[in-house]
């Protein structure tokens, strides 16, 4: 199948084949190979290169979109790796389930959010993905078919979540879902003025509840520099009066403009716009799951608005007290650079310990950023903000990654080379060529 695959962030191009699967007993498509590499495909939500195989091919695992088996008296889930997060809502919310960790948009599917080990607002309570996963079936190109757990081959397991697609194809995974309610949010927003109250905030915050995350103006500098908004939710408790009614289906964003809308002028002015929209110190309101954890779905294809050139997404993690030192200079960086982002979000990861070898979250303060592809300028800003966050002894998130240098990801993930055991011999990315393949 010939189809341009991308990635969200629409950068780099890449040129690939694709074979789909549907069945997981399927064998592994060798046969489509002709002595090419090839990777795991979910829905394509990864930023960067890690979800594309420039030259290679795509193994396209969307086929793969059946609910296996339910319990809803345990909230054990089973289901093919293809299935979305979404669908897994639909299901399981009106039976009383929820995902434990799930990232800002419901459009992944499991094999994605497993290969990536990705976290969300509950980080600080339930840590990352993999660690509600209790097993999954992994397809090697050998034929061999490996059932993983934390007890049943464990060093595939941990291979495997965070492993970014390489040890072989996950068909299908059991999940531990939790219980709620009703599918409401006790939510608060909270307009912190500085990035000392977004920390106080955020600390006092920690306990009480079970979702936290700040939208940051990135453009602010001086005593406001880090200023937003916090918002913080724990699920609605049974009883509750007045529900709003669920989100309608949104709106696709109709073209690919043909240069960016997201320039200089654009980006003080929404941010600007965006953290005085909320006047009050806090507002408290019930709302639905769908906006509370997934604003951005309500626009499809927003990644349009970058244009042809698309954009970089910058998330990292800086550990420790000498997190918040880091983080102030970063943003520093960011607001002094002009280049910046509607999109800049920033959350307090708990000590919940990551299952996977490469796993992305650690403790510490993680912050992401849009930056629309400007070229060098933009290369030469995300360069310097490696450079703080190598001397914190932080990571930079692959997930969202289409240009680390391949010593930065040697820093940030100096345990790389545990992986190389497990890495399927037909598989590889344009990520990992990029990274480890230049160290090797
Ligand atoms: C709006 C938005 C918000 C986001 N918010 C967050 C967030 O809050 N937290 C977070 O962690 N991430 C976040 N992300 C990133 C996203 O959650 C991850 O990149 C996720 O892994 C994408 O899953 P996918 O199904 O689209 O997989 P893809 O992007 O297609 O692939 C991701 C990786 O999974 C591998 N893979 C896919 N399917 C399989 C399979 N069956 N077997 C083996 N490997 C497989 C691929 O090889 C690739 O390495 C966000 C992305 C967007 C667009």
């Amino acid at each position: 199948m010939k189809r341009r695959y991308k990635s969200w962030g629409r950068y780099p191009r890449a040129e690939q084949e694709a074979v789909r699967l549907w069945w997981r007993n399927e064998p592994f498509p060798s046969h489509a190979l002709d002595g090419k590499t090839a990777l795991p495909r979910g829905n394509g939500r990864s930023y960067g290169d890690s979800c594309l195989n420039d030259g290679g091919v795509l193994v396209d695992a969307r086929g793969l979109d059946r609910f296996v088996a339910f319990d809803p008296a345990t909230g054990i889930l089973r289901c093919e790796a293809g299935v979305l997060l979404a669908d897994i809502l639909a299901l399981a919310v009106p039976k009383g389930w929820f995902i434990p960790a799930t990232p800002g948009t419901q459009l992944v599917t499991v094999g994605g959010a497993i290969a990536n080990d990705v976290h969300g607002k509950a980080h600080h309570r339930d840590g990352t993905f993999g660690r509600h996963v209790r097993r999954f079936e992994l397809l090697r190109s050998d034929g061999a078919r490996l059932i993983c757990s934390p007890t049943e081959h464990a060093d595939w397991y941990r291979a495997t979540i965070g492993g970014l697609g390489l040890t072989g194809l996950i068909l299908w995974a059991e999940l531990a879902l939790k219980p709620i309610a009703n599918p409401y949010i006790a939510a608060e927003s909270i307009r912190c003025e500085s990035l000392d109250a977004f920390f106080e905030v955020s600390a006092e915050s920690d306990e009480g509840y079970e979702y936290t995350v700040a939208w940051i103006d990135c453009t602010a500098r001086g005593p406001s520099l880090g200023r937003g908004l916090f918002a913080r939710g724990n699920h609605a408790p049974d009883g509750i009066s007045n529900t709003p009614r669920p989100p309608g289906r949104g709106f696709t964003f109709p073209v690919e403009l043909p240069v960016s809308l997201v320039n200089g002028l654009t980006l003080r002015a929404f941010n600007r716009l965006y953290y005085n929209r909320q006047r009050e110190a806090r507002t408290q309101r019930i709302v639905h799951y769908a906006p509370f954890f997934y604003p951005l779905d309500a626009l499809r294809e927003w990644n349009r608005i970058y244009g042809p050139r698309g954009f970089f997404q910058y998330q990292c993690v800086l550990p420790g007290s000498d997190g918040r030192t880091a983080v102030h200079e970063i943003l520093e960086r960011i607001a002094a650079s002009g280049e910046g982002s509607f999109l800049a979000v920033m959350k307090v990861f708990g000590d919940l310990e990551s299952p996977g070898i490469l796993s992305f979250p650690r403790a510490g303060v993680t912050l992401a950023v849009d930056f629309p592809n400007r070229g060098q300028p933009t290369l030469a800003l995300m360069e310097s903000l490696d450079a703080v966050v190598r001397a914190a002894g932080g990571r930079v998130y692959p997930a969202k990654d289409a240009r680390m240098s391949a010593e930065s990801f040697n820093d940030y993930y100096p345990q790389w080379r545990e992986l190389l055991p497990f890495i399927d011999p037909q598989l590889s990315s344009s990520f990992w060529r990029r990274t480890a393949g230049a160290l090797t």
